[in-house]
């Protein structure tokens, strides 16, 4: 066994199912790139590469602190060695620090303030960091924390176009960063969002040649998915989180106003404009709805060509379900396995997307389950 490629003796999407349930333990916390923390969306999560693959994997959560997986300190090379319950079971890297992150504004706004390195290659931001949905405990999505860096000072209210713009070109030039996911809390107005999205996503793309996703609540008018698309973004997600109406409206009270309904109604019209897989949504496993309940919505959205990326929920430290279980790992793979074999049926595959979170794929053992063909998997 080569122990920089292979992880014995469990097959890689399986790990990563361990890795992203359980999280891991590292020796030297300092190890890699700075982790996330607060944010929207997945947080308290580090990248690793093992087996080729980057994935976020949980390290500051409180199953991780318990975890059976331990990562020892890197050697010179940034290489260590993973094991569990003591047993070694072969090596990972972490993804370096980028170059973009010691750079600052003209007016002294650290870069890393305005955008973050996700996985191995994405160029993430939150162009709004506040949200019409975060004001009140009756109305937050439960699981989010993107007031969190804020008022830590890990970040900046609004990021400019102008920003944006000369973070991404840094980014390319001196990391290599493949994409860029844009996405943003919801400002009060229709439009969710699509409004500064939309002259982000044009600042960027005259500035550098850069695939965009673009992430946001489905607007009032579909007409944005047109303007959007003309300004610059390639890709656009639209993130149910969880799929029946009753999980919804307990974990996200604010969000669950609108209704599954018109989200399908937005991807039927969005799917035309952007492309067939390069709509996707995100769906996290482990809130409450049933592998049948998220399948059967897959199965849909497969169907009307949108790629739903399902991740496992990760609690958030500080947020009202930092205390909610992680989903096991037979049940992501329950889901997984099938869920691939829906994409193979409809011919989406994540190295398809132009950008986003189905193309980076580090939150999910999604794509390895895709690469693999294990399309009838599933165990319970
Ligand atoms: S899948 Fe999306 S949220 Fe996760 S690391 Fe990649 S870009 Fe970030």
């Amino acid at each position: 066994m080569d122990p920089a490629t292979d992880l014995q003796p469990m097959p890689t999407e399986h790990l990563i199912n361990e890795l992203q349930s359980y999280g891991v333990r590292l020796v030297d916390p300092r190890a890699g790139a700075e982790s996330r923390r607060g944010g929207a969306g997945p947080s308290d999560h580090k990248a690793l590469t093992l087996d080729g693959m980057t994935v976020m994997v949980p390290v500051h959560t409180a199953p991780a602190f318990e975890s059976p997986y331990l990562v020892e300190k890197p050697d010179a090379y940034g290489r260590s060695r993973i094991s569990r319950d003591g047993l070694v079971l072969g090596e990972v890297s972490f993804p370096l620090q980028p170059k973009f992150y010691g750079l600052t504004t003209a007016d002294g706004i650290p870069y890393s303030k305005i955008a973050v390195l996700h996985g191995r290659d994405v160029l993430a931001t939150t162009v709004l960091q506040t949200c019409i949905r975060y004001q009140s405990r009756t109305k937050t999505c439960q699981f989010c924390a993107i007031g969190q860096s804020l008022a830590a000072g890990r970040t900046i209210e609004r990021k400019t176009p102008a920003q944006l713009a000369e973070v991404a070109k840094a980014a390319v030039e001196l990391d290599g960063v493949k994409h860029m996911v844009m996405t943003t809390g919801t400002p009060p107005g229709k439009d969710r969002g699509a409004a500064i999205l939309t002259e982000s996503a044009r600042a960027v793309k005259a500035a550098v040649d850069l695939p965009i996703q673009v992430q946001c609540e489905p607007p009032d008018d579909d007409a944005w998915f047109a303007r959007m698309h003309a300004a610059g973004a390639d890709a656009l997600g639209m993130h149910l989180e969880a799929v029946t109406e009753e999980v919804r409206h307990s974990i996200m009270p604010g969000k669950a106003q609108v209704s599954v309904e018109r989200y399908f109604q937005a991807f039927e019209a969005a799917v035309p404009v952007f492309g067939r897989g390069q709509v996707s949504t995100y769906i996290l496993a482990g809130l409450g709805d049933s592998r049948e309940d998220i399948l059967k919505v897959c199965d849909r959205l497969t169907r009307i060509g949108v790629y739903p990326f399902v991740v496992p929920f990760v609690p958030i430290s500080g947020t009202p379900l930092e205390s909610h279980p992680t989903p096991s790992p037979a049940f992501m793979n329950s889901i997984l396995g099938p869920l691939a074999g829906m994409l193979l049926a409809t011919g989406l595959k994540s190295i398809d997307a132009k950008a986003g979170c189905a193309k980076c794929g580090a939150c999910s053992a999604l794509s390895t389950y895709e690469r693999r063909g294990r399309g009838q998997g599933g165990c319970s």
